[in-house]
């Protein structure tokens, strides 16, 4: 008796070896039928005995392709059409695209084998791949996924490339980016005197560059890194100096877990994360010091080569730990296309490696860490985006444009809500460029047209994302205020849309809805009905505005002018530059100051007090700075930081803070008073809150959540309390997670009963 299902699978599902791998389950099982490449995943009709559909099916869902995502698979029964054998149809074209588009994959093993086979015709050939691994979406200029729709359109295969492209039991079965040295691209050496070398040639040179303290730019899955050896401290200065970068930590790539495992603590949840398919940076304590790389920090950034690339660097014998850091000056995005990467790093990089096949767009590596609650991604780049993390039950297309700083873009389309790789700082002209180069191409990728579009920005009306998004030709708009975003980026990724939570969201920066800075906000609600603000930092000034955010000794300013009694600040051990003095009149005159409760800030006062006095060369620097210096204590002191009539108040907890240092007390167990005194009172609100509004749910999110320490210290003072805390796990809980957290908001505007705002002002 023979029956017939068809079979909907959806999810990562293309681009990723999934038909052929059905072919031949589908052989295995002796089944008739076909499968194809529809618009909504992979479709496929299968006839036979019920005993074998049923194996066929379940075999489907745990034998699935290493890099494939299952995320619904729908089976029906349907009459048999007496097929003969199976076969792989032609990729259907429908009005819109739903497939997702996978993200970039590292090489497998099998292709690395092939790759130091000398035997094998693509011995030694970079861009060797197959469908389990290599370039997805850096390739892609268009769906469907073929290769005519990605860079490798110039390099028509060969008879021995074809040959597999078309063999249903090959694993380079459709796999688009397909090559060998015969009939694809090549990679080859540019050095200062303009000699070129070829392939094997440039990597050997390269090598030998490196071992001379030089630095090489090296074209990679998403734009160029520079490289230098990073147990060689006169490249890394040179590296600094060049490339604007005075203090940031570099990251490094390491020839092997072996090696990683000599400079850093490598635990099972860090390997699982060096060792996951996006191939992340991964934020580690460091066992060894490696001079200059990441100057006044106890963390290394570490990742394993992922591209056929740097496996050959590293064969061919390439230092084992080399600094690999996004190819720009100071905090611009990656440079990723030759011309580019030749003006803006001429004068950076000794060499240029460089690869033919275009890159059809920049993404950066990802960074993550393992987390007190669990896998934490800081920066969704490469590897991740352009995943879906959240299925927002919205039918209509929307897009959300994130927020100024750490921006990234969400798409959601059907409800599935794509976001977009890190694009960066918008206020950078490059980044601000990336940024509508990343709206048309996610608009133009899925086919959403701008009569249907629902567009969300940030409340705040002078940020550049929010002028842009008032601009464009979009069907409706919408305003989602900053921190009830960071609450609902938490809540979207778990698709809780009902949960009422108490969300806390301790930031750096965000427009409030009276017009104030906020960055210290409690809020009490759920993504449906939205989020009431309930409690916050108590008020300080933040003179100066914005450019308070780069000196940490004018936001102290803003919260010592509330603190009677103060020590001579200008004096030993504080030793305040005279912009603090300036600063203060501004306070007293109340002239250029606007309102804070920015938790972020308060970091900073706090980090002036302990002496961090100069201006920040990156973003949350001076909080860092006084994490890594608490660490340095395990002293038990708290200090006060009390909670009462809805404000949190800062201002015993900085008394505290200066009368120590004044006394002479040791910096590390100051720094480590304070983060204890910020976690004791947080917690109490906590636990205030939830008593009184009957809530089981706390959601931590926003910048100032990056501190470990912190959510160590909320983890052991919360412990034995019946509440569960949620923290971020898809997105960052910095901004880079603003523009999911505004997506799923707006999803759910025009719910609201009348008579109730979604977003209540602040009384
Ligand atoms: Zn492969
Ligand atoms: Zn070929």
């Amino acid at each position: 008796m023979i029956s017939a299902r068809s079979i909907r699978v959806r999810g990562v599902v293309q681009g990723v070896g999934f038909r052929p791998f059905v072919y031949r389950l589908a052989q295995e099982h002796g089944l008739a039928g076909w499968v194809l490449n529809g618009e909504e995943g992979v479709a496929i009709c299968a006839e036979g005995t019920e005993r074998k559909l049923t194996a066929f099916i379940d075999a489907i869902q745990t034998q699935a392709p290493p890099a494939a995502v299952i995320s619904e698979i729908e089976v029906q029964p349907v009459e048999p059409s007496g097929f003969t054998g199976f076969t792989i149809r032609e990729s259907e074209r429908r009005e819109r695209p739903t497939v997702r588009i996978s993200p970039d994959l590292p090489v497998c093993d099998p292709c690395l084998q092939e790759l130091s086979d000398p035997a094998n015709p693509r011995y030694q050939y970079p861009y060797i791949n197959c469908t389990n691994c290599g370039p997805r979406y850096t390739v892609i200029l268009a769906l469907p996924y073929d290769r005519p729709n990605t860079t490798m359109k110039p390099w028509p295969l060969d008879a021995y490339c074809d040959a597999e492209y078309h063999n249903p039991a090959n694993r380079r079965f459709h796999a688009q980016p397909v090559a060998c040295p015969h009939c694809g691209p090549h990679y080859f050496l540019k050095d200062a005197e303009g000699a070129t070398l070829g392939d094997d040639q440039a990597i050997q040179r390269t090598v030998e560059l490196l071992h001379q303290g030089k630095i090489v730019a090296i074209k990679g899955l998403g734009g160029y890194h520079l490289a230098c050896d990073a147990r060689n401290p006169a490249a890394i200065g040179a590296m600094r100096e060049r490339k604007y970068r005075k203090e940031k930590p570099f990251a490094v790539m390491v020839k092997d877990l072996n090696v990683a495992r000599t400079i850093i603590d490598v635990s099972p949840d860090i390997e699982a994360l060096l060792t996951f398919a996006a191939r992340p940076i991964v934020l580690a304590a460091a066992k060894s010091e490696l001079p200059g790389v990441a100057p006044d920090n106890d963390d290394l950034g570490v990742m394993l080569p992922y591209t056929p690339l740097h496996h050959l660097l590293f064969a061919a014998g390439a230092p084992e730990v080399l600094v690999m850091t996004s190819a720009n000056r100071s905090s611009e995005p990656i440079a990723y296309d030759e011309q580019d990467a030749f003006d803006r790093l001429a004068g950076v990089a000794d060499a240029f490696l460089v690869g033919e096949r275009p890159i059809a767009r920049r993404v950066d590596d990802s960074v993550a860490r393992a987390g007190t609650f669990g896998p934490a991604i800081l920066r969704r780049s490469r590897g991740y985006a352009p995943g879906a993390v959240a299925n927002l039950p919205i039918a209509r297309p929307l897009l959300a444009v994130g927020a100024d700083l750490k921006n990234s873009v969400t798409l959601a389309v059907d409800g599935q809500a794509f976001v977009s790789q890190h694009i960066g700082d918008l206020d950078h002209y490059q980044a601000f460029q990336a940024f509508q180069e990343t709206i048309r191409d996610l608009v133009a990728m899925y086919d959403v047209s701008w009569d249907d579009l629902l567009v969300v920005h940030d409340a705040h009306p002078q940020y550049l994302s929010t002028t842009y998004s008032l601009s464009l030709p979009a069907a409706e708009k919408h305003a989602v205020q900053h921190h009830r975003a960071h609450v609902g980026s938490v809540l979207a990724e778990r698709g809780e849309w009902d949960k009422r939570v108490l969300g806390v969201s301790f930031d750096g920066t965000g427009y409030g809805d009276d017009g104030s800075i906020w960055g210290g906000e409690f809020f009490a609600g759920s993504v449906r009905e939205g989020f009431q603000r309930v409690a916050h930092l108590r008020r300080a000034s933040l003179p100066g505005g914005d450019a308070a955010a780069q000196h940490p000794v004018q936001a102290a300013a803003g919260f010592l002018a509330q603190i009677e009694g103060l020590p001579d600040l200008s004096a030993a051990p504080f030793d305040f530059p005279s912009r603090y003095q300036h600063a203060l009149e501004l306070v007293h005159k109340e002239v250029r100051s606007f309102t804070t409760t920015s938790v972020g800030r308060l970091f900073d006062s706090a980090a002036a007090l302990l002496g961090f006095t100069r201006a920040i060369t990156f973003e949350g620097q001076a909080a860092m700075w006084l994490e890594v210096l608490a660490r340095k204590s395990d002293g038990a002191e708290v200090y006060p930081f009390p909670f009462a009539n809805g404000e949190l108040d800062f201002r015993p907890l900085l008394r505290a803070v200066a009368a120590d240092r004044k006394h002479g007390r040791k910096q590390p167990e100051i720094a480590r008073a304070f983060q204890r005194g910020v976690a004791q009172g947080l917690c109490a609100t906590i636990k205030a809150l939830c008593r009184e509004r009957q809530l089981d749910t706390v959601v931590l999110s926003g910048g100032v959540f990056q501190n470990e320490l912190l959510l160590s210290d909320i983890r052991d003072v919360l412990s034995g309390e019946p509440l569960a805390i949620w923290t971020n796990h898809a997105v960052p809980p910095n901004d880079g997670g603003i523009s999911l957290g505004q997506a799923a908001l707006a999803a759910f505007l025009g719910e609201a009963p009348p008579g109730l705002p979604r977003e209540v002002p602040d009384a």
